[in-house]
């Protein structure tokens, strides 16, 4: 498609997003689409709605969240559940976690492994991709510990939020 053909496409949806965000999201869900592909798992509209609801979303979603920005009666609440796990374990989405411990999946922050730096104030969340998961897991597997996996996630308060308003 054409920039000015997105572009007027945009315009009628009404859509609050950049043409460059527009394109990003789009190429997110297109690769993500490949990767379920490769492995196995079947493209069906209820995994590609949830896939493009995660790729316009700025920052990680729960499954509730996710559940909540698709048009109603596109599927219940445990599907979406057991497909975020599904797309965790085959890493087409990046899985994060609240302070609070609730499971958040991500999309737009791009593919591959990779942490979160969220605001406690106002939620806003950046790709963090430091990680020393590695070690951790070494110190597990020298437990004896098999399957390893980490969630490291860091939480402060961003410069918009600081300063007492
Ligand atoms: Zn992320
Ligand atoms: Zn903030
Ligand atoms: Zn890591």
């Amino acid at each position: 498609m054409a920039n000015d053909e997105v572009y007027s496409c945009l315009q009628e949806m009404n859509f609050p997003m950049s043409i460059e965000g527009f394109i990003m999201a789009n190429s997110l869900v297109d690769q993500s689409l490949n990767n379920l592909q490769k492995s196995g798992l079947r493209l069906t509209k209820q995994r590609k709605a949830m896939l493009e609801v995660l790729a316009k979303a700025e920052n990680p979603l729960s499954a509730e969240e996710t559940h909540s920005k698709l048009e109603s009666a596109t599927c219940d609440l445990v599907t979406v559940y057991r497909s975020l796990e599904q797309f965790e374990r085959i890493g087409v989405v990046q899985l994060g976690v609240r302070e609070n411990g609730t499971k958040v999946y991500c999309l737009s922050h791009g593919h591959g492994h990779h942490h979160h730096l969220t605001c406690r104030a106002c939620g806003r969340t950046e790709r963090v991709d430091l990680c020393i998961g590695e070690e951790l897991e070494d110190v597990g597997r020298s437990y004896g510990f098999t399957d390893l996996s980490h969630v490291m996630e860091v939480f402060g308060t961003c410069p918009e939020c600081q300063g007492g308003s």
